[in-house]
Parts: structure tokens; C-alpha cells; sequence
């Protein structure tokens, strides 16, 4: 996963790009970039790690005019490296481009394979860089038309944007898998036009909300403002429905809804679903800081349940650090949250977390509450089981390494050590965020379900993923954008 940032018609494009992607920091942390352009030429900076770690105020000094696009990466398991990272910015035949991308293509590989037989030298492991290439390679005179050509080829999702000298373009791909936003921000110049992943980024430079860019759009923003083309195949749109439950920051709206609100109302749906059962007079709600927050906060109100704080969250932590001893148990767990015994101690408590990935911090989590004296643990999971990775840009393990895809939900409870388990429906997640996206309206269940993706929950796969014949010729694709 990863977070976009662009503004077109800033004095300040740098200084604004910035600000956009510290707000954007959560969507990745393993690198960050700008390209800005003054009209004439483009210039770039990346570096690894936090965006407030990699540009200095000199840093931001070289990268005048008043357009830019930014990039913040995820991390991978090992395939973290500066080539990697984005914006790629490249010379071609007639100028130069730089691009900023959100989203996996799944046909990357057969692309790849296609390019490098007819001559093109790849520099990173990334498959945004088969953008760059098909539209270096494309006929097409104008730029947005080049890039048209070079998106219908690829498939997947791409929340993609691109700055020329001149323009500033953003595409959403035809399913609308990842997000993808325009706003507007009034300065003493004039307006300036902005697109992120998410409106966060909006609210920190004081920018105003304008409208989700549709999936299949492509925005051309220009000295005479933005305008829209629609240069792909329809499709059914398939936003993905994990940015409700885990990925978007819970101040966002997507699609018009709070992700705040839609996760509070999967709580409420949840203590519906899966009540907890016996006494009450001892039973405490506690969230897994910060992600189970709304949903614990949603499920203690609809089941008359008190909310605590269980578990405080050190703010403190580091990406990378020693674990000391092997008999220090739970390290990496405990460095992050710490148990709060003055609510924990003697009493059954609900735990409430937005997902279960691999089960092992679950685990940890519970073990972390019995020791602090808690006399029951009921786990409350606020989506369905994770049972098949994500070929759209989320960085999901394969398939042996999600505990819902080899285990059953009574073996997953044995393995969590937990008194019960429980997780949210497909049904409840889709009418729920459908509830808050359409207030006042009743959702149909089979239309709320088929109008988002859910592949990782599901196996329902929207676009199919090509595969290559010799897997082991090539380093692995390590970006996921
Ligand atoms: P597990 O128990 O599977 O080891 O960890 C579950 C935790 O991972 C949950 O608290 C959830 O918020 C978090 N999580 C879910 N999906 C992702 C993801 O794509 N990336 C990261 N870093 N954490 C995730
Ligand atoms: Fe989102 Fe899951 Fe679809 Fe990936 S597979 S886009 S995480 S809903
Ligand atoms: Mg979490």
C-alpha cells in the first residue's frame, strides 16, 4: 500500500507536497519522494524511511515551481531499496514525466517479459516502471494520450499520478480499487488544484474536499484547469472495502463516508453477530490501539458493554529495533502495548481488533491479558477472516501464512488461546459501509457486497492474476504501491 500526493498551481508545490504526505504516512513509511516541475523541467528527491526523515528544508529548496506530485511507500519483507522508490522520474523522445503510484498490476510480469524482448532495460524490481516504459514506447503525440494507451494496457489497480512539464494528470483504474481524491486549496495567487489518496491531506494544508476522482478517470490538470476523459473499457466499480476496515486513516471520508462512522457501525454490527454471552456486571470492551479503536467504541455501545483502554500504545516505537533476550517474552508486542492492569485485572474482556493477518500478535495480545489478570478473553474481530492475499496493492502474506486460510475459526480460537472468537460477516462489513454511504437507505445485501471488492475475504477476484511461466528467471516483484 501506498499513499499519492499532487498539486498543480502553488507558489509553495514543494512545501504543500510535503505537508500532504506526512498525512498521508500511514498509508507507507519505508520511503518517500517529490518531483516537482517549474514549468521547464522536473526535479526529484527520495530518500528511505519517514518523510519527515528524508527531506531537509534544503532538500525541499530543490525542488522549485508550482506543481508536484509525491509518493510514500509500505514496506516489504526485503524489498526495501532507493530504486524502488517514488516518484520515478525519466527522460523520453519528447520530455520528460514522473509518476506517483497506489495499486499492484496484475499483469506486470507478462508485461515485463513483453517489454524486455523488445529491448527495454528495466532499472527497478517495481512494477509501476512498466507505466514508464509503455508510454515511452507509445505512438501517440500528446501526453494524456500516451498515457491512456500505456493504462489500457496494464490491468489491476492504479491510483496513478503523473507530472510533465506542463500537466498534471491523475488516474484512477476502471474497478477504483484504491482511493483516489480532488481538492481544491484558495491562496493569494488563486486556486490551486490537489489530488491525494485520501482527503486527509487536504485538511492539514487547509484545502477543501471537491469530489472522489471516478474510477476510469483520468483528470488532466492544466494552466486552464482540470478536465476529465474516460479512456477505458467500463467496468463494475470495486473500491476496496479493507480501506473501511483497516487502511484509511479513521478522519477520511471514502466514497462520501466517514471511514470513522463506517467503522464504529461494523462494531455495532459485530455485537450483533457475535454477542458476548453470560454475566455482564464484570465484562470490559477494550480496543487493540489505534486500528480496533471505532469498532470497540461501535460494538461497547450496541452491546451495553463499558469501553476501556486495556491496552496503551507507545507512540514511541521504532521500525527497526534489537529484541534483547529471548527470554524477554512477547518483546516486540509489549514494546507497542502495554497492558493496563486497573481495567484488565479480574474481569472478562472483549477485545476488539479490526483484522487477524497471521494471528501471531493476536496471540500475544491474549496472552498479554491473561497475565495481566484477566479472567476471561473474548476476541472480536471486525471484519471476516482474511483467507487470500491481495493482488491490488495491499501487502498481504501468501496464502499458508494467513491463519484463516489454513485453519478453522475453532482452530484459529484453540491457537489464539482466547475463551471466543468471533468475526464480522461479509454481509454485515458490505451493508454496513453501504448504511453509512447511503444514510437513510436500506441497503440490499447482495448489492452492497457486489459493489466493493473483498477478494482477500472472499477469494472473489474482480481481475485476474496473470502469472508467468518461469517465476525463478526474475527477482520477485517486491513493490506492493
Ligand atoms: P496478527 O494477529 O494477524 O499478527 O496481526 C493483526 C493486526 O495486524 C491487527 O491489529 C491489524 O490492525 C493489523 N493489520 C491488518 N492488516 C494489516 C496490513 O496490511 N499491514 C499491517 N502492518 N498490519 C495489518
Ligand atoms: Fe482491498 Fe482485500 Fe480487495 Fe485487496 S483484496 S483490494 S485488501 S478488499
Ligand atoms: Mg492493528
Amino acid at each position: 500500500m501506498c499513499g499519492v500526493f499532487g498539486i498543480f498551481g502553488h507558489p509553495e508545490a514543494a512545501n504543500m507536497a510535503y505537508l500532504g504526505l506526512h498525512a498521508l504516512q500511514h498509508r507507507g513509511q519505508e520511503a518517500a519522494g517529490i518531483v516537482s516541475s517549474d514549468g521547464e523541467k522536473l526535479f526529484a528527491h527520495r530518500a528511505m524511511g519517514l518523510v519527515q526523515a528524508g527531506f531537509t528544508p534544503r532538500d525541499l529548496a530543490g525542488l522549485p515551481g508550482d506543481r508536484a506530485i509525491g509518493h510514500v511507500r509500505y514496506s516489504t519483507a526485503g524489498g526495501s531499496h532507493i530504486k524502488n522508490a517514488q516518484p520515478f522520474a525519466v527522460d523520453y523522445a519528447r520530455g520528460s514525466i514522473a509518476l506517483a503510484h497506489n495499486g499492484n498490476l496484475t499483469n506486470y510480469e507478462s508485461l515485463r517479459d513483453r517489454l524486455e524482448a523488445r529491448g527495454s532495460i528495466f532499472q527497478s524490481t517495481s512494477d509501476t516502471e512498466v507505466i514508464v516504459h509503455l508510454i515511452a514506447m507509445s505512438t501517440h503525440m500528446a501526453v494524456e494520450d500516451r498515457i491512456a494507451d500505456a493504462l489500457n494496457q496494464v490491468e489491476g489497480a492504479f491510483s496513478v499520478l503523473f507530472l510533465t512539464e506542463r500537466e498534471l494528470v491523475a488516474a484512477r483504474d476502471p474497478h477504483g480499487f484504491r482511493p483516489l481524491c480532488l481538492g481544491k486549496l484558495t491562496h493569494g495567487g488563486g486556486v490551486a488544484h490537489v489530488v491525494a489518496s485520501e482527503p486527509t491531506s487536504f485538511e492539514l494544508i487547509g484545502a477543501e474536499y471537491v469530489r472522489d476522482i471516478a474510477p476510469g478517470e483520468v483528470l488532466i490538470i492544466g494552466a486552464d484547469g482540470p478536465r476529465s476523459v474516460f479512456p477505458f473499457p467500463e467496468h463494475k466499480p470495486k473500491p476496496c472495502i479493507f480501506e473501511y476496515v483497516y487502511f484509511a486513516r479513521p478522519d477520511s471520508a471514502l466514497g462520501g463516508a466517514s471511514v470513522y462512522e463506517v467503522r464504529k457501525a461494523l462494531g455495532e454490527r459485530l455485537a450483533k453477530e457475535e454477542p458476548i454471552a453470560g454475566s455482564r456486571d464484570d465484562t470490559v470492551v477494550i480496543p487493540v490501539p489505534d486500528s480496533g479503536v471505532p469498532a470497540a467504541v461501535g460494538f461497547a455501545r450496541a452491546s451495553g458493554l463499558p469501553f476501556e483502554m486495556g491496552l496503551i500504545r507507545s507512540h514511541y516505537v521504532g521500525r527497526t529495533f534489537i529484541e534483547p533476550q529471548q527470554s524477554i517474552r512477547h518483546f516486540g508486542v509489549r514494546l507497542k502495548l502495554s497492558p493496563n492492569r486497573a481495567v484488565i485485572e479480574g474481569k472478562r474482556v472483549v477485545i476488539v481488533d479490526d483484522s487477524i493477518v497471521r494471528g501471531t500478535t493476536s496471540r500475544k495480545i491474549v496472552k498479554m491479558l491473561r497475565d495481566a489478570g484477566a479472567r476471561e478473553v473474548h476476541v472480536r474481530i471486525s471484519s471476516p477472516p482474511t483467507r487470500w492475499p491481495c493482488y491490488y496493492g495491499i501487502n498481504t502474506p501468501t496464502r499458508d501464512e494467513l491463519i484463516a486460510a489454513t485453519s478453522s475459526i475453532e482452530e484459529t480460537r484453540d491457537y489464539l488461546l482466547c475463551d471466543s472468537l468471533g468475526y464480522l460477516s461479509l454481509e454485515g462489513l458490505a451493508s454496513s459501509v453501504a448504511q453509512i454511504r447511503t444514510p437513510g437507505k436500506l441497503p440490499v445485501v447482495k448489492d452492497a457486497v457486489n459493489s466493493h471488492c473483498h477478494a482477500c475475504f472472499s477469494g472473489d477476484y474482480a481481475v485476474p492474476v496473470s502469472t508467468r511461466k518461469s517465476p525463478s528467471q526474475r527477482p520477485r516483484l517486491v513493490s506492493a504501491g
